[in-house]
């Protein structure tokens, strides 16, 4: 099944409505009328497969010339689409058609599948939605800074933990997500994480005493040991002297964080506990 790509464009191969719509293909061997394709299109970053098809509602009459005998539409050499509908309220209808199956999926969890018939769309544009919106927020919600002063933690700080240590900055621990597996054996290795016993990325949370997330590290491969991610993370250029981290034993990192003042402490109820390698 093929799907126009242009902005605003709705034809698919297969509506019985677009039974006269002719689809190109990109002009692949020949890159620079690919870019002027892509301009026209006004979609930078715009990287064009062999699937890629526009629709003839984009082309003028001029640039087609027709089989003999089926008729079939075909596109002269070197033609350009130049008809397009790029008005405001279909761009910002646009970011609205790719946000609401965004936070569907997120807030109940339903698939691909059952979205696109939801919406009226292909599984392969609420997926293609999904990473658009997600690496936008992601753009954003990356400049903020959660990591909270001293000061703030200490006033939100619950009491029963205040009378323990005051100086408690940041509880940490760690989780993996579990990915495809790699291709590649070097990336499989290092991605392979023993503790899950599958291919992971692995990451780091922090929260403050009283439970908000104030630390999120990138994601590394799944067989970095929580130490040496601890160190990569780059928590410790933001701790102060005399901070206390804590954490569940699975790290160990009292040396690290002596050597910049600061103190590892564990929860009360594993004080006495072994830890489980
Ligand atoms: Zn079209």
């Amino acid at each position: 099944m093929f799907y126009c790509i242009a902005y605003g464009c709705n034809n698919k191969k297969d509506r019985k409505d677009c039974g006269t719509k002719s689809f190109f293909g990109f002009p692949l061997k020949n890159l620079s009328l690919v870019k002027t394709w892509v301009k026209m299109l006004r979609r930078d970053n715009f990287q064009a497969t062999p699937y890629s098809k526009i629709c003839s509602d984009h082309f003028d009459e001029s640039c087609f010339k027709y089989q003999p005998f089926t008729n079939r539409r075909q596109l002269k050499p070197g033609s350009i689409p130049t008809i397009f509908v790029f008005s405001k309220t279909t761009s910002s209808r646009r970011v609205l058609d790719r946000c609401l199956p965004t936070t569907s999926t997120e807030t109940t969890g339903i698939s691909n599948e059952f979205l696109s018939v939801l919406f009226g769309i292909s599984d392969s544009t609420v997926s293609r939605n999904f990473n658009y919106v997600t690496s936008i927020r992601n753009a954003k919600l990356k400049l903020l800074d959660i990591f909270p002063t001293k000061s703030t933690v200490i006033e939100y700080i619950p009491l029963p933990i205040r009378f323990g240590n005051k100086d408690i900055r940041i509880v940490i621990d760690c989780t993996e997500f579990p990915i495809q597996k790699p291709s590649s054996p070097v990336e499989q290795q290092l991605t392979f994480s023993r503790y899950k016993n599958t291919n992971t990325l692995k990451g780091m949370i922090g929260i403050t005493p009283n439970g908000a997330i104030s630390f999120i590290s990138p994601l590394y491969c799944g067989s970095l040991s929580d130490k040496q991610l601890f160190i990569k993370s780059k928590l410790m250029d933001r701790l102060e002297p005399n901070d206390v981290v804590m954490d569940d034993k699975g790290f160990l990192i009292a040396e690290e964080l002596e050597s910049i003042d600061c103190k590892l402490q564990y929860p009360i109820f594993l004080k006495d506990k072994i830890r489980y390698n």
